[in-house]
């Protein structure tokens, strides 16, 4: 079949590579599951804490293959970076959520937002800002209601580079979100020089609330920071309605965690709207 050389060219190389055997199959069975169409989204809604109506979703992507199940991202996206697929499965997702998140404000008539992981690879790939332009066209969706999730890592491989691609971005109206916020690079120095709109508040401070003293000191310096700085915060985790009020009493705007949803596919996402929006 077509596409079959190319694939194998990248199993013999990471074979000389030398990535475990496993992996090695894995990545053999994604150029397959791409052309089979087994790559889904999945989306998690995002809730203003105050009154638990939804703003938002962020876009999670899900591989449904068909003897191994559902393979995490965590194991199949790092794959990805590596072998450059990201850059394909990443236009694809960018594109068709922001295609789906039209049909959800149909659905409910009112405005929200959808959220888009971007890896590393892809916020540097020289084709990134037509593939944003060719999703915002497509779509119809205002740039304001996209939302571009990148790591603290992304921006400080190249800042220069970076500060590039973001004022292109910001050019568009798509804002910014730094992920997994708090865990990776200690500079804050990024927060002055880049123009970014959210902070995602990672989970890992957010578990051992309210108990960790530790964790409730970050916490509260995080949406300390955000406030004076006019970011907005989603706390990223939230499982318990303790950790949702400790939050929203600290001024949290917005969460995210399996207390008030699941990443849970498109048709679902319009039944939990549908029920949600009078809330
Ligand atoms: P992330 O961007 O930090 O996404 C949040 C992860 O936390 C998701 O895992 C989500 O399912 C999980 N989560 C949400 N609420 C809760 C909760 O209350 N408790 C717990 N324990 N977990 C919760 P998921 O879907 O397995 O994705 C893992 C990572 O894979 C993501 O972390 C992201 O880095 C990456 N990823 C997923 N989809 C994409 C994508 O389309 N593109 C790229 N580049 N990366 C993606
Ligand atoms: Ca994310
Ligand atoms: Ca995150
Ligand atoms: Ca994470």
């Amino acid at each position: 079949a077509k596409g079959t050389g190319k694939a194998r060219c990248v199993i013999y190389s990471a074979r000389l590579g030398g990535p475990p055997e496993h992996d090695i199959s894995l990545e053999a069975a994604m150029f397959q599951a791409v052309r089979e169409g087994e790559f889904l989204l999945y989306y998690q809604p995002i809730v203003n804490a105050h009154t638990r109506q939804i703003q938002g979703f962020e876009t999670l992507m899900r591989w449904k293959h068909p003897r191994l199940g559902m393979v995490p991202p965590a194991r199949f996206i790092p794959i990805a970076e590596t072998n450059g697929l990201i850059n394909l499965l990443g236009a694809w997702a960018l594109k068709a959520a922001c295609v789906r998140v039209r049909r959800f404000e149909q659905a409910v008539r009112r405005p929200l937002y959808i959220s888009v992981n971007i890896s590393p690879r892809q916020f540097r790939n020289d084709k990134f800002l037509g593939v944003l332009d060719d999703a915002l066209a497509t779509s119809g969706l205002p740039g304001e209601r996209l939302l571009l999730e990148i790591t603290e890592g992304t921006l400080m491989v190249d800042p220069v580079h970076a500060e590039a691609i973001l004022s292109q971005m910001a050019e568009r109206r798509a804002r910014i979100a730094i992920d997994d916020f708090g865990t990776g690079y200690s500079s804050l120095a990024y927060l002055k020089r880049f123009p970014i709109s959210v902070l995602k508040l990672d989970r890992a401070f957010v578990k051992d609330l309210p108990s960790s003293h530790k964790d409730g000191a970050i916490c509260n310096a995080v949406l300390d920071l955000a406030k004076h700085l006019r970011l907005s915060v989603v706390a990223e985790g939230v499982e318990t309605e303790e950790q949702l009020r400790y939050l929203e009493q600290r001024g949290c705007q917005c969460v995210q965690g399996y207390l008030t949803g699941k990443p849970m596919p498109a048709n679902v996402a319009v039944a939990a709207l549908t029920e949600n929006q009078y809330a």
